[in-house]
């Protein structure tokens, strides 16, 4: 028995798998597997569930299988398996040579539904599929037998034979599981195992015109991977007798079905249908718009894959539903970020100031540190000129109460340069708004402090106005208003709560000029603004694109003292 890498508390799943080991139960062997279906892009939902399965086995010496689960082929597209292989290398999980696909199977699964169908375990059944919902009655009502239920073992494998041969149309037959249609638990109400469609597969093309149903699918595909621990969410625990049932009656080996909670996370949608809707729509600009739940959408946003593992670890595993706040996972995200990332200076809304008293041609390189929480990450030298940007929101020409940054006649200190001090302000003639200010600086307050110990109440932020560097930058907000879009009532349903101010977009921003250079993908905090990242997508040199991954407002305590106080 390996024992786990890390001291994490365990799960009741982990207590379950360390049992096994110890009961030697699958003979020292951990297999897990991550099986989606190709049918869109990975949300963090997934996220939660490829943390678990890969964490499970590396954490017990075992494997954890990628497994796509392609039986609907009208559905599924290559893109969608290339970009699940991408999202899940990304957070940092590594399948081996353990690479599967449902459709590798499907001669076997033929073959093991002849062995059924000689069994007298299926049938092959001629209702239609409005027919099939009628007779299965309700959760009060039990089910009515098919009138095809009878068929003899011959008829079966000749009909069976058929349908894969092509002989009748789509929709017009179907094997069913032999099983019982007054069950308490409808997925036993004799289910349908194969139903007849002419769609081209993405892998095995027009082999077949027969695909086999998800429940017969999965447990078959554990099955033959000799699976040890088949982790799913909760939504398949009525269909584990089901697929106990179907094992049982191959007489196969036999993997153990867990399951546990799926995440929800508020003002989100975690569901791939919900996701492909808004694609789709128009809502977003794709999968991996940076608004989006996916993963690709959170990478482009600027999430670290640590900071996703983090949370699925913090989050924790259990059986009872609940909602995470979306706080929690901002908060972890800037726990990850504030260490890691270098802090710069941009700004975002700019505002030019000419320092009267600053010689015109001078520029002096002000030593800046690149994050104080971090000293290894060392300093680097920011231009400091006559003609500056600040932020407009730094200045008020009438500050109200408790505002204390940039007024007319008022001092504050530039962040790493001087003190400055408002002299005068100038309006455009005709709307009256505030262009620019004009200011006098304090050569003897350079690095940021008075010899004479005079106090200023604010620090602000600036760029070199001949050296900035322009660019974009997209500001995000959650991208559904309330809480539980998945609750919406209206007729619209959850696209009615889309959040229209989710995506607001600057255009004439200055960044200090370290940032010319930035590649796609890397990370700075721009100090007071938050954390921002070079959008991989859209940004170029010359034409930067910056995403806000996050603000620096944490508000992840707020949410957990009022969820104390609601008990
Ligand atoms: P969706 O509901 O988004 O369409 P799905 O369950 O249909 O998701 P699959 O491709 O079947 O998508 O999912 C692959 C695996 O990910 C499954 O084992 C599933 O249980 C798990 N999974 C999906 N959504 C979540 C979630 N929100 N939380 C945890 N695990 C999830
Ligand atoms: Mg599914």
């Amino acid at each position: 028995m390996t024992a786990p890498a890390t001291t994490r508390a365990a799960d009741f799943i982990r207590t379950i798998v360390a049992e096994d080991l110890r009961t030697n139960k699958w003979g020292g062997r951990v297999v897990t597997r991550f099986p989606p279906e190709p049918n869109g892009y990975l949300h963090i939902g997934h996220a939660k569930s490829i943390c678990l399965n890969f964490g499970i086995a590396e954490e017990f010496g075992g494997a954890c299988h990628l497994r796509f689960d392609d039986t609907n082929p009208s559905k599924e597209d290559t893109e969608y398996i290339e970009s699940i292989q991408e999202d899940v290398r990304w957070l940092g999980f590594d399948w081996g040579e353990n690479l599967f696909y449902a459709s590798d199977y499907f001669d076997r699964l033929y073959a093991y539904a002849v062995q059924l169908i000689k069994k007298g375990k299926a049938y092959v059944c001629d209702l239609s599929q409005e027919e099939i919902r009628e007779y299965r009655g309700t959760l009060t009502e039990p089910g009515r037998e098919s009138p095809y239920r009878g068929r003899s073992v011959e008829e079966n494998l000749d009909l069976f034979e058929r349908m894969r041969a092509g002989e009748f149309p789509d929709g017009s037959r179907v094997l069913r599981a032999k099983i019982d249609m007054a069950s308490g638990n409808l997925n036993m109400r004799d289910p349908v195992l194969y139903r007849i469609l002419r769609a081209k597969h993405h892998r095995t093309g027009d082999k077949w015109c027969i695909y086999p149903m998800y429940d017969y699918t999965h447990c078959l595909s554990d099955s033959i991977e000799g699976v040890t621990h088949s982790i799913c969410t909760m939504e398949f625990e009525d269909h584990r007798p089901l697929y106990d049932w179907v094992l049982d009656e191959l007489g196969v080996y036999h993997p153990q079905q867990i399951e546990f909670a799926r995440l929800n996370l508020t003002h989100t949608v975690l569901s791939k249908r919900r996701l492909l809707e808004l694609v789709e729509g128009g809502h977003v600009t794709g999968w991996d718009d940076p608004r989006m739940p996916t993963l690709s959408g959170l990478r482009r946003r600027g999430y670290p894959p640590e900071a996703i593992r983090r949370f699925c670890e913090r989050i924790g595993v259990a059986k009872r539903d609940s909602m995470v706040d979306i706080a929690l996972l901002e908060h972890i995200l800037r726990e990850d970020l504030n260490r890691r990332v270098p802090r710069v200076m941009g700004v975002l809304r700019p505002l030019r100031v000419v320092i009267e008293n600053y010689p015109e041609d001078r520029i002096e390189e002000m030593e800046c540190v690149n994050n104080p929480e971090d000293p290894a990450m060392g300093v680097r030298k920011v231009p400091f000129s006559r003609e500056i940007y600040i932020e407009r929101e730094d200045f008020r020409e009438e500050p109200p109460r408790k505002f204390y940054r940039l007024a007319p006649g008022r001092e504050v200190r530039l962040r790493y340069a001087y003190f400055i001090k408002c002299v005068d302000v100038v309006k455009d003639d005709k709307t009256g708004e505030v262009i620019e200010l004009r200011c006098t600086y304090d050569p003897e307050t350079r690095g940021g402090d008075a010899p004479d110990g005079r106090k200023v109440k604010a620090t602000l932020h600036w760029v070199s106005a001949p050296r900035a560097v322009e660019a974009e930058v997209r500001l995000y907000d959650h991208l559904f208003a309330q809480p539980n879009p998945n609750e919406a009532t209206d007729e619209k349903g959850f696209k009615a709560c889309l959040n229209p101010n989710s995506l607001a977009v600057l255009t004439s921003c200055r960044l200090e000029p370290s940032l010319r250079e930035a590649r796609p993908g890397s990370r700075f905090q721009f100090e007071r603004q938050g954390y921002f990242c070079v959008d991989s997508r859209d940004s170029r040199p010359g034409a930067l694109v910056f995403n806000r991954t996050v603000t620096l407002r944490d508000t992840w305590a707020r949410v957990q003292k009022a969820q104390k106080k609601q008990g």
